[in-house]
């Protein structure tokens, strides 16, 4: 009686329901976890280390995917598989006992992902687990709590890898992170001021030579001291106090951003790869959905056999071995089918936002997704929740990213403010994105303008004007 029937027909229980939706909304490190927790503590869960395709369980002799499941299901539509194989960055490498112990982090978990998806790019692979660890070990103000060479010492890295590293974090979004404090901030944003503006130049001067006396408003002194004029040392601190932030973590929190998944682990772990199939750009999207361990997961049949025959007090405990079993394999097997058939539906829908970039992005709900796949929308925010993704261009990103309404029109509003002839307010862009077709409110524009770091445009102005009328 405690055979596993066909599954696809019996009628999914509470329990069924109830574990799918928890599996569903673990990112690869965690199911992991769950999943080795669950071999230890049930006898009748076993994971064969043979190479079988998760989907229909063939024995695959080929390293690679399943040649019957890895094909397109529909004409120019992408190739979702699961995969046999767990993430390409080997978890080893980020989390063995050669790294230092878990440090509870100071500054918002999202920030620092934030900050990660930013540096994806350009980051060394071997840098990864470096950037996460710095910014996951930040104060609340966003600043370094170590020296660098302890952090080098904790980490196993050398000083220069740290410097390296620190020095992308403090010019990525939000400029200033992982100083030692305020001045080393404020100096980190003025790099990414025009360097050729004597204002940015004085600026640079008060804040190495006088830094304190600017705190203390003694521009008095300041200007004696560095033998400047009064006016241009109050238009320099003006400057400094208008378009610098002293906390950068606070200009953060601000920002009206959108919390993003809080686990900085599935950065270098993505639980999702999207490649050029063969690495043709014309070729169909590949999609990989990694497996949390390698391997396959079954009931034991041996176990199942011997159970009708054990004695009583025994049978009663092995029957619920073997049940939860069963109801585990169906469950990841049910968690497997739907990350699948999400994933074909969004990369199908999305290829031009995979390929192209932010602009792309065609906005979609999770309810509509979820009304395509057959499932209440509250099982796709689990199936999004905590994954990311590797895009082909080696960006790795949030899932979550893919239902993110705001992201294409933020896009285009930095746009307009790239091309502006002259600065345009927050209502000219309002006016100017109607007429494209797109309805938004005013201080939504203020808060997308915002969380791109684009200044309101009384203050672009006087970066774009006074900078000539002082220059000497
Ligand atoms: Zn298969």
């Amino acid at each position: 009686m405690y055979q596993v029937q066909d599954q696809s027909i019996r009628p999914l229980t509470t329990a069924h329901l109830a574990q799918t939706m928890t599996l569903l909304a673990l990112s690869n490190l965690e199911l992991r976890d769950k999943i080795l927790g669950e071999l230890a503590a049930n006898p009748a869960l076993e994971l064969l280390e043979d190479r079988v395709c998760p989907a229909c369980h063939r024995h695959l002799p080929q390293p690679g995917p399943c040649p019957a499941c890895s094909r397109p299901q529909a004409e120019d539509g992408p190739i979702v598989f699961l995969s046999p194989r767990e993430a390409s960055y080997s978890r080893r490498e980020t989390t063995g006992e050669s790294q230092p112990a878990e440090r509870e982090p100071a500054a918002p978990e999202d920030l620092a992902v934030h900050v990660l998806q930013q540096l994806a790019t350009g980051l060394d692979p071997a840098d990864r687990y470096l950037a996460a660890y710095i910014l996951s070990s930040l104060d609340e103000d966003g600043f370094l709590q170590d020296a660098p060479v302890i952090i080098a010492r904790t980490t196993r890295s050398t000083l220069a890898q740290v410097e390296r590293v620190l020095a992308m974090i403090a010019h990525a979004d939000p400029p200033g992170l992982a100083t030692p404090g305020p001045r080393q901030a404020l100096l980190a944003q003025l790099d990414l001021q025009d360097a050729a503006s004597s204002l940015t130049q004085l600026a640079r001067r008060i804040l190495d030579q006088a830094f304190s006396e600017l705190g203390r408003h003694e521009y008095e002194r300041i200007a004696a001291s560095l033998d400047v004029p009064l006016s241009r040392i109050r238009q320099a601190a003006a400057f400094i106090q208008d378009s610098l932030n002293p906390y950068p973590a606070r200009a953060y929190w601000g920002s009206g951003r959108q919390p993003q998944a809080s686990d900085p682990n599935v950065y270098h772990n993505p639980d999702i790869q999207i490649s050029h199939s063969n690495g043709d750009e014309a070729a169909a999207l590949m999609v990989e959905i990694f497996a949390p361990v390698a391997g396959w997961l079954r009931v034991n049949p041996m176990f199942r056999q011997a159970a009708p025959e054990s004695t009583e007090p025994v049978s009663e405990e092995w029957a619920r071995h073997l049940e939860r079993a069963a109801l585990f394999v169906k469950c990841m097997q049910q968690r497997n089918n739907t990350m699948r058939r999400m994933l074909e539906i969004l990369v199908r829908q999305q290829r031009e936002f995979i390929l192209n970039g932010d602009r792309f992005l065609e906005p979609m709900t999770r309810a509509r997704l979820a009304t395509e796949i057959g499932v209440h929308e509250s099982t796709i925010s689990r199936a999004v929740s905590h994954k990311s993704v590797a895009l082909p261009d080696g960006r790795i990103i949030p899932l979550d990213r893919f239902f993110d309404r705001s992201l294409s029109v933020r896009d285009r509003i930095k746009e307009m403010v790239d091309q502006e002839p002259r600065p345009l307010t927050d209502d000219e862009i309002v006016d100017r994105l109607r007429r494209e077709g797109i309805q938004v409110a005013r201080r939504t524009v203020a808060k997308y303008r915002a969380i791109e770091g684009i200044l309101p445009a009384r203050l672009r102005h006087r970066k774009k004007d006074q900078p000539a009328a002082l220059r000497v």
